[in-house]
């Protein structure tokens, strides 16, 4: 009877024990589901801002680039409990890489400033990781391999509990990377965040890659206009005293005469063409010739006006264009200019001063001597001719 009793204990304390046990188990089951769904609802949560940031990135005009990145590494920065969030950028040669966007939370000191073309030769063992896997995870300073001495070092004067880095790269070619430092708090397991990291490093490379070339098309396009400046500077001057060309003299001439009729005003031609100026060449030689040519350039763009046109003909001739001028104007201009220039036009070659220049001078107007231009310059040339039968060193009306 005794025994039966005690066989009947032990009965229903077995059972006990089983029932124990399962609710036991059952706790454990709920609390991992728990943990799970937490996750779950963590990667979510991670997803909802990398996509959230992906398409802001889209439409991000280049200047909003800079800023939208360092909002981008706050926001993530923030969520996955970082200290510091930052951006590394190669240079063009890929020797050194800089630190170019920065989030840092409350109490972190900025370290963008300092960060500045470091050698990326001494940070080989990061770096290779990055080309390999595309991220890395350091969660202590014993992750570190032996030949990655360097790195260890920077990485415990710094401060730094725990970090994690993800690869830029466009076209296989690491670029630069994002990492993210903890300097007070732990790191919480961050494997679920890895894969939308790489995500996000592809955006991010991308926008920046878009930056890169929308700076380089800016810059461009300075060039070519710079480029074109100087190609239509370089078509409309003479080479030698800057003054207008005679094709871009000629131009100006018949559009001159254009406005002259429309607006029923005159204007006036002088051509001129300096006296005996082979015998400074044979001299003097050639280049004192041409220093001669270019004071003479200097001085006559002195004597006129703003809306004149100073141009070299060709050789030692020149015409200036005076719109809206009557023939006495251009006869004056022409009078003044042949009596100031040998005391204006003073050349010194090579220790010796050159003897006076003196000029003679033709004037024709818009309408008395021509309606076109070439029978106006035909008329200053003919009465440029008659100054030189004259005697040279003066000026004579067409
Ligand atoms: P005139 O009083 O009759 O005009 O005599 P000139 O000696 O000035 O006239 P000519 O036409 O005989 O000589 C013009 C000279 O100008 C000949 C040429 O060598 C020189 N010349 C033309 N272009 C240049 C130039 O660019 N540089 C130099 N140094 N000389 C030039
Ligand atoms: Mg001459
Ligand atoms: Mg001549």
């Amino acid at each position: 009877m005794q025994n039966d009793h005690i066989a009947e204990l032990e009965k229903r304390i077995n059972d006990l024990e089983g029932k124990f046990h399962y609710v036991d188990k059952l706790a454990g089951e709920v609390a991992h589901c728990r943990k799970t769904e937490e996750i779950l609802q963590r990667r979510l949560e991670f997803e909802e801002i990398v996509t959230e940031i992906t398409t802001g990135f889209i439409n991000l005009l280049p200047g909003e680039i800079d800023p939208g990145i360092n909002k981008a590494l706050a926001k993530v920065g923030e969520f996955i409990g970082a200290e510091r969030c930052y951006v590394f950028q190669f240079s063009e040669d890929g020797k050194g890489m800089s630190n170019t966007h920065e989030y840092c939370v409350d109490g972190v000191k900025s370290r963008l400033a300092d960060l500045v073309d470091l050698p990326s030769a001494e940070y080989q063992w990061t770096l290779g990781q990055l080309r390999e896997v595309g991220t890395l995870l350091v969660g202590g300073i014993e992750a570190f391999p032996a030949h990655a001495e360097h790195e260890k070092r920077e990485f415990e004067q710094a401060g730094i509990k725990a970090f994690v880095v993800f690869a830029l790269k466009i076209k296989e070619k690491l670029i630069g990377f994002v990492g993210f430092d903890w300097i007070n708090k732990e790191c919480d397991d961050l494997g679920y965040v890895v894969a939308h990291l790489k995500m996000l490093g592809l955006v991010i490379a991308s926008t920046l890659e878009r930056q890169r070339l929308e700076s380089r098309r800016e810059e461009t396009i300075a060039e070519l206009h710079k480029k074109q400046e100087s190609l239509l500077t370089l078509s409309i001057r003479d080479e030698l005293t800057g003054l207008y060309n005679r094709r871009h003299m000629e131009e100006s001439l018949t559009r001159e005469i254009s406005r002259a009729l429309r607006h029923k005003t005159s204007l006036a031609i002088i051509m001129l063409d300096l006296d005996y100026f082979k015998r400074v060449n044979d001299n003097y030689g050639h280049m004192a010739g041409d220093l001669v040519l270019v004071e003479v350039g200097r001085f006559l763009g002195e004597r006129s006006r703003g809306e004149d046109v100073v141009c070299r003909y060709g050789g030692e001739e020149f015409v200036i264009i005076m719109p809206g001028a009557s023939l006495e104007d251009g006869m004056k201009r022409a009078e003044d200019i042949c009596r100031e220039a040998p005391e204006n036009i003073r050349v010194k070659y090579r220790d010796m001063n050159l003897p006076d220049i003196t000029l003679s001078l033709g004037v024709a107007a818009y309408p008395e001597h021509g309606e076109t231009s070439s029978l106006l310059l035909y008329n200053a040339d003919n009465a440029l001719y008659q100054s030189k039968k004259g005697g040279r060193n003066q000026a004579a009306s067409a």
